[in-house]
């Protein structure tokens, strides 16, 4: 059994709806101990295209990172998602951030499919901000820092908690 954080992201349709169904669907692989707010951010990388909404969640599970993996890229094909370019609009984007296993160290991989911790984590507010809320003492095995110190050393700008 393993501790999964996992970043979701939408841009594109009922970006809301989206996330929900998301978030059920990962009830099927897993137990969702935690689930953060919706943020609405900024489009970061490639910018001329709609606001994301962002959200991070824990999930239980048995399923191996390479597992996992699989199963999330599949979500984002029911959902739409054609193969495009990074940063390019999607109805859901889903990142494994962070793989704890239970009573040891956090994985450290990186393979052609898959590095963990996600490679881009450190430095998004949008990633950041909504993980800070579910997994604030959670150590980054590469840097050492914690996500409540990486996320004020990136600071919130561009994030808003989704209002109304
Ligand atoms: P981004 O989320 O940075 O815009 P994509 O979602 O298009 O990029 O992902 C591109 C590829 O990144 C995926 O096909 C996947 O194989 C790879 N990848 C590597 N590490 C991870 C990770 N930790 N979580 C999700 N995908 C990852
Ligand atoms: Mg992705």
């Amino acid at each position: 059994m393993a501790t999964a954080y996992l970043g979701l992201g939408a841009n594109l349709g009922d970006r809301e709806a989206t996330l929900g169904g998301a978030v059920a669907e990962l009830g099927g692989i897993g137990d969702v101990v935690a689930a953060s707010a919706l943020y609405e951010t900024e489009p970061v990388g490639y910018v001329d295209q709609p606001a994301f909404l962002n959200a991070c969640v824990a999930l239980r599970t048995e399923l191996s990172p390479e597992e996992l993996l699989k199963f999330v890229k599949g979500m984002e094909s029911r959902a739409g998602r054609a193969e495009s370019f990074r940063n390019a609009p999607r109805p859901l984007d889903i990142d494994i951030l962070l793989y704890v296993n239970d009573g040891g160290e956090p994985v450290v991989m990186e393979s052609e499919r898959l590095t963990i911790p996600h490679l881009r984590m450190h430095e998004r507010g949008f990633v950041l901000v909504p993980l800070g809320e579910i997994a604030e003492d959670v150590r980054h095995p590469v840097l050492g820092q914690t996500v409540r110190e990486l996320r004020d050393a990136v600071g919130v700008e561009g994030v808003r908690p989704l209002t109304g």
